[in-house]
């Protein structure tokens, strides 16, 4: 489904070069829950940022769902982006001033191969895998932490996605409330989603399938868990 070869990313600032990745080259498969991990700095975010056509790279190739990626334009990566990726970040970003309802389908508004009636009914879907179709009108500030994150997590899987990138998803959560976000993501994983997790919680890492681990903007290592399935 995914497969980096080489891929480098720099960042100039004030005259500052920072080799962000070298030489990456990582392959994820169609229904992996991949976790990375890896000390602060060492190019988690800025990893997920590329494989979810937020940025793109310096260097090297990208290939997502047999098209090759590494150079298309903002607008391409937009698209493709839309369709193919789910994301949940660290704080939520959920929008305030919409409801849980409208937040959801946010990101489905910009896709022009779904009628008005579609998106409502995928919004449905998403909002009662995470059980929370109780708030559908409720606004982001009414929720408690965690039900923000569920509502993230409907968000990112609304659309089907081909992959799921998470970045930190429990970081700001308490265990209890880090526990049920955990427990989503084994869920869909074992209904067939495809995940990729940044974490820095050993317990989190320990959860996907296959965990890979960051040094200085480099793969030093990739195993799999003992924990079910091995990776492929
Ligand atoms: P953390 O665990 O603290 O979130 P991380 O592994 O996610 O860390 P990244 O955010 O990927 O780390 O950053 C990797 C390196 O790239 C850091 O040295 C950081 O300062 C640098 N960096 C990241 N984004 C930018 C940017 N937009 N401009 C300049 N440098 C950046
Ligand atoms: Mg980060």
């Amino acid at each position: 489904l995914i497969a980096l070869e080489q891929v480098q990313k720099v960042f100039f600032t004030d005259e500052v070069e920072t080799h962000a990745l070298m030489n990456i080259s990582l392959k994820i498969n169609k229904g992996e829950y991949v976790s990375i991990s890896g000390p602060s700095g060492c190019g988690k975010s800025t990893l997920l940022s590329l494989l979810g056509l937020l940025d793109t790279s310096s260097g090297g190739e990208y290939r997502l769902a047999g098209h090759d990626v590494s150079n298309i334009s903002k607008k391409e990566r937009a698209s493709i982006r839309n369709k193919e990726i789910g994301f949940i970040f660290q704080s939520f970003n959920l929008i305030s001033d919409l409801d849980v309802e409208e937040n959801v389908e946010l990101p489905l508004t910009y896709r022009k191969d779904l009628s008005k009636e579609q998106r409502r009914q995928m919004v449905k879907e998403a909002l009662a895998k995470v059980d929370m179709s109780h708030r559908a009108k409720h606004f982001p500030a009414q929720l408690s932490g965690g039900q923000q994150q569920r509502v993230a997590v409907a968000r990112a899987i609304a659309g089907n996605p081909s992959i799921i990138l998470a970045d930190e998803p429990t970081g700001n959560l308490d265990s209890k409330n880090a526990e049920a976000v955990m427990q989503l993501l084994d869920k869909l994983h074992a209904q067939g989603a495809t995940i990729c997790m940044v974490t820095h919680d050993p317990r989190s890492a320990k959860q996907a399938r296959r965990n890979v681990e960051l040094l200085d903007g480099q793969i030093i290592a990739d195993h799999s868990t003992d924990n079910g399935t091995a990776a492929a």
